[in-house]
């Protein structure tokens, strides 16, 4: 698998997008702050039915990899669909957050908690969660500059580590784990935070997916995410719920499958999530049936990965922050979410090229 796929910046991974994509049908480039844009690719089939849609960047620096897997689609599958599978590559859905090596957009809005439809589901709509969240939030936002690393992880792990162990006893754990990374709406200065109304992200996506979705069948979407689960293994996740047949089709593919609409509490890399933009594709597609997907592939284990979240935050909202020390969460912030890893860069590819040779295979797209 070729890591020269991968980029170390925005523009890079953005001209190598333009320039694999010249042969497309169409393209769109919409500007969303200073000269970042979201690039989309449009392969039209003779015959269109289905819509193979992959989208990269949704968490701004998880995009390095997604970027790096359009560009293999691009080299290994664009000529192997039939002709009547179009393919439509969202490259950098939150430029923003690729461009800065964040997970946020220009507005410190999660992407992923924000793919909402009215005014009112800007909030969890559960006041237990909201509550688990209040107590978290210290933890979660320290209200101080940060100092040297290894006080921070005393005093991080030191409040953390007991909460853990005291949660998976009394069998909470997964409520915590919610509370934590499944959105909040209430604190625009915590992480997770999901906005109160619609991003341009959410828009232009929009957009593009009531477009090209318009009279056809079926929608096949998958999110490509990093930073959930086992270094090197994927967390396979749908919006389906798990008793529709599109589901079942994809647990056919992957038993390892799970609905992040129910039961999220059954798998420990999962959490439940409101606003997230695949369960937004499966509401507003124009096509008779969707199934709407993602993989995470791991880097780091959950909690240190947490703390990393949580220190790139502080040191945002604490600009006296010591250069070596900002520099330094940086650099542990993007290790976190595009390892510089060769062998988990490839091994990434071969994830993906093994779960599309399946896709591809299972939905007669080939
Ligand atoms: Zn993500």
């Amino acid at each position: 698998m070729k890591t020269s796929h991968y980029s170390e910046s925005y523009h890079e991974a953005r001209q190598k997008f333009l320039d694999a994509t010249t042969d497309a049908d169409r393209r769109f480039h919409d500007p969303i702050v200073d000269d970042l844009t979201i690039d989309t690719a449009v392969y039209e089939a003779p015959n269109p039915k289905n819509i193979l849609m992959v989208v990269s960047g949704t968490h701004g620096v998880e995009g390095y990899s997604g970027s790096a897997v359009q560009l293999h689609i691009l080299e290994r599958f664009k000529d192997r669909l039939n002709n009547e599978t179009s393919l439509v590559l969202i490259h950098a859905l939150n430029p923003y957050g690729f461009h800065h090596k964040k997970r946020v957009n220009h507005h410190r809005v999660d992407l992923n908690r924000t793919f909402h439809d009215l005014p009112a589901d800007y909030t969890t709509g559960d006041e237990s969660i909201d509550a688990a969240f209040d107590a978290l939030y210290p933890i979660l936002t320290p209200r101080r500059t940060r100092g040297a690393g290894w006080i921070e992880s005393l005093r991080f792990y030191g409040s953390i580590l007991p909460l853990v162990i005291r949660s998976k006893r009394s069998g909470t754990y997964g409520a915590v784990k919610n509370a934590i990374a499944g959105g909040q709406y209430r604190y625009p200065d915590a992480p997770f935070y999901g906005g109160n109304g619609a991003e341009k992200e959410v828009e232009v996506f929009h957009r593009i997916l009531t477009e090209v979705t318009e009279g056809q069948d079926h929608l096949l979407l998958l999110d490509c995410h990093t930073g959930l689960g086992k270094r090197g293994e994927a967390v396979y996740f749908a919006a389906n719920a798990p008793d529709s047949d599109a589901f079942k089709d994809l647990a056919n593919i992957e038993p390892s499958f799970t609905s992040i609409v129910t039961d999220g509490t059954q798998s420990d890399e999962i959490y439940e999530a409101k606003g997230t933009l695949v369960q937004y594709a499966l509401r507003h597609t124009r096509s008779r049936y969707a199934s709407a997907f993602g993989l995470d592939i791991g880097t780091i284990p959950n909690i240190p990965l947490l703390s990393r979240i949580i220190a790139e935050n502080q040191v945002h909202h604490h600009p006296d922050t010591p250069e070596p020390i900002a520099r330094k969460v940086q650099n542990e912030f993007t290790e976190a979410f595009y390892p510089s890893s060769p062998h988990w860069r490839a091994n990434t590819l071969k994830l993906y090229d093994d779960f599309l040779e399946k896709l591809v295979g299972k939905f007669g797209l080939g």
